[in-house]
């Protein structure tokens, strides 16, 4: 059977394998020459992947989870970042309150967006992340997937490190778009794969269904929003506003944006991560976290939460 992109149904595609680290495991990514499209070559059919999310991604003993207050602290500081990208971006409370958090997971950005005027909740597969979530800081995450939300309901969408999972991106912004209200905002935050300061031996997971950049998901999203705000220094992050009507046709990248995509993906290596990026840094930053978080102890989740924002 042929390939073809899930983006512009191209079969002019080449294939490289990759690695992942972390599993130590190498698959195939196939790259559309058309649009750009960086994707897994063998996509999971959706029940294979809402069987793993809820059950095997992330480990549920006794449908009782507890993260480390380390881990805690860091996903509460990436939530903060996030609230202040919504803030720089003008995003007016009164306009936009009810926000639904995709794919919560242990509900720090929920519990913070709260805490800083926004009506928020959020949806997560795992049972044992909205269980804690609930009792730690008392916030609604419910467990279920994109498609059991209501349509009309949200004034803003948001779902960071998710879209990446998902195995069919176009009928995910269709979803979104339902469950917006007219002129909704739609915050995705995802790895960028024309990052320089990713390193190469963290780059590629079998998890991670497709590698966008700017340029593939502004088009993956064409149909159904326009991007209002990209911010791609470091992961890519593209705040998008509902379209009035959607449109009929998907908005491909440039040959020059495609190019960019290519040439990137094949000349990545250390020289870039080292230099470009910030990768002779990195030793250090590990150790001055590891200080940080050595102080942690003697607090709830939510006393600490509420030390970041
Ligand atoms: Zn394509």
């Amino acid at each position: 059977m042929t390939f073809l992109c899930t983006l512009c149904n191209s079969d002019n595609i080449f294939t490289v394998e990759v690695v992942d680290h972390k599993q130590n495991s190498k698959f195939p990514l196939s790259i559309c020459k058309q649009c750009g499209l960086v994707q897994q070559t063998n996509i999971p059919t959706n029940e294979e992947l809402s069987l793993y999310y809820s059950h095997n991604y992330r480990v549920d003993y006794k449908k009782t989870y507890t993260p480390k207050l380390k881990h805690i602290k860091r996903a509460g500081l990436a939530a903060w970042d996030r609230i202040n990208f919504l803030k720089e971006c003008q995003v007016d409370i009164k306009d936009y309150c009810k926000l639904i958090d995709i794919g919560a997971g242990g509900g720090e950005f929920v519990y913070l967006a709260r805490k800083n005027g926004f009506d928020a909740s959020g949806i997560e597969p795992n049972n044992g992340y909205s269980a804690f979530a609930k009792q730690e800081y008392n916030v609604d995450i419910m467990t279920s997937m994109l498609d059991d939300l209501t349509e009309s309901s949200a004034d803003i969408v948001t779902m960071f490190h998710v879209f990446e999972h998902m195995a069919n991106p176009l009928t995910v912004m269709k979803n979104i778009w339902d469950v917006l209200k007219d002129d909704g905002l739609l915050f995705i935050e995802v790895p960028n794969i024309l990052q320089d300061d990713a390193s190469p031996h963290n780059r590629f997971f079998k998890a991670h269904l497709y590698y966008y950049s700017k340029h593939t998901l502004i088009a993956s999203a064409s149909e159904y929003f326009d991007a209002i705000k990209v911010d791609d220094n470091g992961n890519l992050r593209i705040l998008f506003r509902k379209k009035a009507l959607i449109s009929e046709t998907i908005t491909l990248p440039s040959h020059h944006q495609v190019e960019l995509i290519i040439n990137s993906f094949k000349d990545k290596g250390w020289f870039n991560y080292l230099f470009k990026g910030k990768g002779l840094l990195k030793p250090f930053i590990k150790i001055k976290r590891f200080a940080n978080e050595f102080k942690l102890n003697n607090v709830t989740p939510k006393e600490l939460l509420d030390t970041i924002g």
